[in-house]
Parts: C-alpha cells; structure tokens; sequence
C-alpha cells in the first residue's frame, strides 16, 4: 500500500507519463532509425568505393591523426563531414567494425555508454536521439513520428 499511495501522488505520476512517452516515442521511431542508419552506412562506405575494403582495427582514431590506410582515412573523413558537430565518438566502435551499419551509427552517439552495445535493440532513447540529431539525415520524418507517438 505504501508504494501504490507514493505511485499515486502527483509528481510520480508526471514521471511515469514521462516514462511511458519516451518508451513509446523510442518504440516508434526505432524502425526508421534502422533504415537511416543502414542508408547512411551505405552512402559513407561509397565514398571510399574506389579503396581496397579493409577490415582492421587501428587503433585509438582521432579527427586529425593519420590512419595508415586510405579506406579508413576515406571513411573517418566522411564520417567528420557528416556529424553535425563534427564530433564524432570514435571510442564506440574500433575500425574493424566499420563494415557494420549499426557500428557506424554509434560514432554518431554519446561518447559513454555505448561501446559494448551490439544491436540498434540495446540502445536508449538517448542514443537513438543523439544518432538522429548527429547525423542529421531525419528531421521531417522524426518530427512526423514524435507528432504520432504524442
Ligand atoms: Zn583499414
């Protein structure tokens, strides 16, 4: 009983609306999440189309260090276009993990708490918001969504 009469005072109420919101909001947009970030894969693996695919890990990547080979340069430099505040969170995911959309998507997410994260279904309205927001590919169709789920 003394949990149901703290549940039912104002102020939890508000928060578990809050919740209930977000858990939807995050349900509802997550589908379109996917495809974004599997197009966006798409469109920085062509800018380096004409390299030789590479899949290894090289290290702690920064914006400006040297990578020791052209098709991860190619794709570090691409990825830095992209994000809106040219900041991308290179600690995420390592480059041997590049060929994967879900990886990519993460460099455009918190800086913590996302490295040992492996699919878009682990991740939380924040990270999906920062991906949508640093990518900058969605606007209308997020705001369209967010309207629905409202
Ligand atoms: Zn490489």
């Amino acid at each position: 009983m003394a949990a149901y009469r703290i549940f039912a005072s104002p102020e939890p109420q508000n928060w578990l609306k809050q919740w209930r919101a977000v858990f939807i909001t995050r349900k509802a947009i997550l589908p379109s999440v996917k495809k974004k970030s599997r197009h966006l894969h798409t469109n920085i693996l062509q800018k380096a189309s004409n390299e030789q695919t590479c899949s290894l890990d090289h290290g702690r990547i920064s914006d400006n260090k040297p990578i020791p080979c052209r098709y991860h340069e190619k794709l570090r430099n691409e990825i830095i276009a992209i994000h809106k505040r040219m900041k991308p969170s290179w600690r995420n995911a390592s480059t041997d993990k590049w060929l994967d959309s879900f990886d990519v998507a993460k460099l455009f997410m918190q800086s913590a708490g996302y490295e040992d994260k492996r699919s878009f279904d682990e991740i939380d309205f924040n990270g999906l918001a920062a991906f949508i927001y640093n990518c900058g590919e969605f606007t209308s169709t997020v705001e369209t969504l967010s309207d629905e789920a409202r």
